[in-house]
């Protein structure tokens, strides 16, 4: 490999173009390595292998090793846990690079300070006899740490939220140019393009402000609710378990785990391997650390997942703590969508079963529904938001508070025919207030019948057509367009306004 490198390296001509036209003659550098190459960074690695600095009494120590400097490239990091003696180290590294024929960049070096909350101004550092500045702010490898924070990577994981909204809106942007992008789609953009900036540092990062965690599930939150049309009041958990996407802080979690596992399996002696040694050993004395951490967050799913790192010894171990995180995810979906304790709006969320291309069945509260593959975006989005109870019947809209108050369940009557509640059963199958709707019904069972004419015969209830015909391939499409017609049909008319006794006080709902 490296013969190969070197024969490229020998080989390399350069040439100027301005305009299309030659501005120089084919010429050789020896100066520098290939900008933007994978190989680079491992040949400015082999150049700089030699730098070698003083122990110092006040070294850091991660499993007994000294850490003195920190190399990724041309990135270079000195650590000391005393300031005094970051200035000798930084003449050291000044003179070593000089040796090298490297110039260091004094604008772009800076000293941070980590655990010092007060006390006199700090002497500026120097590097040429130029001063560097002291920061409460640095990035190093991408993650940004603050000092002025509890947590130091508080800003870093808000910062990862921003960039992660900013990737999102400019996916979302497509549709304008585009037209609809589809849910699956949507799904691998995300996993390539958002979750990357989401889930970034998350090994090192674990337990978060509720500042952090807020932002970064938002970013999740608000990218799948408008591909999938919800409403920015819809719950969470619809989310998920139409798409079968893991919450934020799970994947953060899980990956965390996968990076555990790493570790306890690296026996090559690497900092990364004595840093797990030392986070450990700080959990086994009841420290906290980077291991507490992780339970912190584990501790704090819902329902959580409790753990005993110590008996987490095995990669096997890992695992079957990785599947538990995902138990918890899909426990917690089904609590919010299906549970005893779950809203009304989402009756047609129960007892979903999916049927796979094999003819399987998954009863997971939480997978990628098929019917999101429906080619007409208004009639998937119509479907989807019935099924999850996002929709504007006053069944689902009446419970909204307005002004302090909702309707009383029984009083949120259809608005063509005031004999029940207005509900997605209702509408589409059980209402008879307008000719329109009925003409809608049997064109819609007349174009059923002839793909399956078995589904009203399966069950007396209404509800459970609406979930055979929404896993069925073969009629989703048709009953996303009945969705999209029906609730167009009741948008045309003004909703049921029920008498005063039928407002309830918000503050009293139980
Ligand atoms: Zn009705």
């Amino acid at each position: 490999m490296l013969d190969w490198m070197r024969m490229i390296y020998r080989r390399m001509r350069y040439l100027v173009t301005s305009g299309g036209t030659r501005a120089t003659r084919l010429l050789a550098s020896n100066v520098g390595v290939l900008a933007g190459d994978s190989f680079s960074p491992a040949l400015f690695n082999f150049y700089v292998g030699d730098i070698l600095l003083a122990d110092r009494e006040d070294d850091v120590l991660l499993d007994g090793v000294r850490v003195k400097n920190l190399e990724q490239a041309d990135d270079g990091t000195l650590v000391s846990c005393d300031v005094g003696n970051l200035q000798r180290r930084l003449t050291e590294y000044e003179h070593w690079a000089g040796s090298k024929g490297l110039r260091i960049n004094v604008p772009k070096t800076h000293g941070i300070v980590f655990g010092r909350r007060c006390g006199p101004a700090l002497e500026p550092l120097k590097i040429y006899d130029r001063d560097v500045q002291w920061t409460d702010e640095a990035t190093s490898l991408g993650i940004l740490f603050c000092t002025t924070r509890g947590d130091v990577l508080d800003k870093h994981h808000l910062s990862q939220a921003a960039k992660a909204a900013r990737a999102a809106g400019a996916i979302l942007s497509l549709q304008r140019h585009l037209g609809d992008l589809a849910p699956k789609a949507a799904i691998q953009l995300y996993q390539a393009r958002i979750e990357p900036l989401l889930s970034y540092g998350c090994e090192v990062g674990v337990a978060l402000t509720a500042d952090a965690v807020d932002a970064l599930t938002k970013v999740q939150i608000n990218f799948f609710r408008r591909i999938l049309g919800y409403t920015k009041r819809s719950m969470r958990a619809i989310v998920f378990s139409e798409t079968g996407v893991l919450p934020i802080l799970h994947r953060r979690l899980i990956l965390a785990l996968r990076f555990y596992k790493r570790m306890l399996m690296d026996l090559s002696g690497s900092l990364a391997s004595r840093a797990f040694c030392d986070a450990r050993a700080l959990y086994v004395d009841g420290q906290k650390g980077w291991i507490g951490d992780i339970v912190v967050g584990l501790t704090r799913l819902a329902p959580p997942v409790l753990v005993d790192f110590r008996r987490v010894v095995t990669g096997d171990h890992v695992d079957a703590l990785m599947t538990r995180v995902e138990d918890s995810f899909q426990a917690q979906v089904r609590r919010d969508t299906s549970g005893t304790t779950a809203p009304r709006r989402t009756a047609l969320m129960r007892e979903r079963v999916e049927v796979d291309k094999r003819g399987c069945t998954r009863p997971d509260a939480a997978q990628y529904r098929s019917y999101l593959d429906i080619a007409m975006p208004h009639h998937r989005k119509a479907l989807t938001r019935l099924i999850t109870g996002d929709h504007e019947l006053l069944g689902v809209r009446g419970a909204w508070a307005i002004r302090g108050k909702y309707i009383a369940y029984e009083w949120r009557l259809c608005r063509l025919c005031a004999a029940s509640v207005e509900d997605a059963v209702h509408a589409l199958f059980t209402c008879i207030g307008r000719p329109q709707l009925a003409a809608l019904r049997h064109a819609f069972w007349d174009d059923i019948g002839a793909a399956d004419d078995t589904i009203r015969a399966t069950s007396p209830d209404p509800a459970a057509w609406i979930r055979v015909l929404a896993a069925n391939p073969g009629t989703q499409a048709r009953l996303g367009k009945f969705a999209f017609d029906v609730l167009h049909l009741f948008s045309l008319h003004r909703a049921y306004i029920p008498p005063q006794h039928a407002w309830r006080m918000s503050s009293e709902r139980s």
